[in-house]
């Protein structure tokens, strides 16, 4: 049977690329799932300079026009949810209501960005000179460039590529090589839903030669970027020096502080899903368990009885709870770093193991490890379904093992105190704080992002999405 093939899209065609790669599934390898181009040097600087040429007409379209064409594609997704998330789970490997839900989540942000593009305003003061008015407006920055990650292969995309178009910016978008189908989905909507040619691009392709065209090229205004911590600040040394805007959202190494007031379900559930849901390829996933002694020994009994009835399985089969990690590459990753925890000494109290299913795929059982904060599986982004459990003393010792690393996205605890909860949110060196909820899992509506190492630049989402997207212009009038 011949596959799909996935064509680059720019300035407003559907193109070939220089070569030509595969679309795996990562839960039966026997049966890709398409295959993909990938754009060159020169197809990216068509795209871009397409979207330079595309960008007066479009900052200046009205925004009426930009909201039936969000909408049209929030509409479009929601109504599809099924297949997409069908399409989604085959080329990721993340869990058929996971992917479903992911794609829900795509649909809310176009529609919520639809709303917002009719609601850009500003500030109108009096001066502090007699006859004179200040307005304070928003404009778009210009050519953007999104770079975007494999591990929601529709929801970053459309988080970043929706707010840029309803603030008036053209896009030259990049999705992650893994990933080309939602892509290219993403694409075709817009695309039908009447963009114009030049106002959204999408080239397919490796960071090396798609990826760093966007980021040197003098025309591309503004860079939003998800991924690693290493890409991300080779992005922003680059781009920052020519003067581009940047936003980068990177790694987290996420604990989930469990006191020994906690309900001991809430918590268990909490870390279940926040470490291991999505196989743990989350950058919000909970990859260190910091747990108060008081109740540590029944927490992670609780924690190997639960994880011994998890099925890991083929992420669109019915009753599988965890999927394949999304490639080789990441399960060599994911093993390197089990090989590492058991020699570096820590011990393992749970999984480790490849698994075989009826299908080839890259199946790892869940993985707990408890290893004290020094060791570098207690330290390092895995990306992969492994965390550690560590013992704390107290609230004061718990909140400091929870702030000492180099990251910052995303904090969470458990307990019944109102004073830790208030505590902990207060103290958490994140930008991002839950109370007796999984790390993982946020509202579309609101800011998205971290501190430290984790990110870089303005925040995403919700209506702070504005602070990247557009740059602010002050004009004085002299009333006359
Ligand atoms: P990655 O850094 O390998 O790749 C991300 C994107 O950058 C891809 O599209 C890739 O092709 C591109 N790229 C690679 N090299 C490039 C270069 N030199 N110049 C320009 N672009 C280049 O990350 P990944 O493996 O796709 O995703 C996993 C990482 O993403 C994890 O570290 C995870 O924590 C992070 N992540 C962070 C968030 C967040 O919001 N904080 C969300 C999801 C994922």
């Amino acid at each position: 049977m011949s596959l799909p093939v996935y064509r680059n899209y720019i300035n407003g065609r559907w193109v070939n690329g220089s070569t030509m790669g595969v679309n795996e599934n990562p839960s039966d390898l026997d049966n890709p799932v398409g295959e993909y181009v990938r754009g060159s040097v020169s197809d990216t600087t068509e795209a871009i300079e397409a979207a330079t040429a595309a960008f007066n007409d479009w900052s200046e379209s009205s925004v009426q026009r930009r909201a039936d064409i969000l909408d049209a594609v929030g509409q479009e997704l929601q109504a599809r949810k099924e297949e997409i998330g069908l399409l989604l789970a085959r080329e990721e490997g993340k869990t058929l209501p996971e992917a479903i839900g992911e794609v829900t989540r795509a649909a809310q942000i176009f529609r919520f960005f639809a709303a917002e593009a009719v609601r850009i305003g500003g500030e109108h003061l009096a001066s502090i000179r007699a006859g004179v008015e200040v307005d304070i407006t928003r404009e778009p920055v210009g050519v953007v460039g999104i770079i975007a990650p494999w591990n929601f292969p529709i929801a970053i995309p459309a988080w970043k590529i929706a707010p840029a178009l309803a603030y008036g910016n053209t896009v030259v978008f990049k999705p992650a090589e893994l990933v080309p189908g939602c892509a290219w989905v993403l694409a075709d909507m817009l695309h039908r839903a009447g963009i114009p040619a030049g106002v959204f691009n999408m080239v397919m392709g490796s960071g090396r030669l798609v990826g760093n065209t966007i980021v040197q090229h003098p025309q591309v205004n503004a860079i939003s970027f998800t991924g690693s911590v290493g890409v991300g600040k080779q992005i922003l040394d680059v781009a920052a020096k020519r003067g581009a805007k940047v936003q980068l959202e990177m790694g987290g190494k996420n604990p989930l502080v469990v006191m020994a007031d906690a309900d001991l379900d809430v918590a268990v559930n909490a870390a279940v899903n926040g470490a291991y849901f999505s196989t743990g390829q989350r950058c919000t996933a909970s990859s260190r368990l910091i747990v108060e002694k008081g109740i540590y020994d029944r927490f992670v009994q609780a924690m190997q009885t639960r994880l011994s009835k998890l099925t890991i399985g083929n992420a669109i089969q019915q009753g599988v709870d965890i999927g394949p990690v999304v490639d080789a590459k990441q399960l060599e990753t994911d093993l390197g770093y089990i090989q590492l925890a058991k020699q570096e000494g820590a011990s393992l109290l749970f999984g480790g193991e490849l698994l075989s299913q009826p299908t080839r795929g890259h199946f790892l059982q869940p993985t707990l490890f408890e290893a004290s904060p020094h060791l570098r599986i207690s330290r390092e982004e895995v990306f992969g379904p492994v965390a550690v459990v560590q013992a704390a003393d107290s609230f004061e010792h718990a909140l400091q093992l929870a702030n000492d690393t180099e990251f910052g996205l995303c904090a969470g605890i458990c307990t019944q105190s109102l004073k830790y909860a208030t505590r902990f949110k207060r103290k958490a060196a994140v930008g991002m704080v839950m109370v007796n909820l999984p790390t993982a899992g946020v509202d579309y509506h609101v800011p998205f992002g971290g501190r430290k190492g984790s990110s870089y630049g303005p925040r995403e989402q919700g209506r702070y999405a504005a602070e990247f997207y557009t740059t602010v212009k002050t004009a004085y009038t002299a009333a006359g």
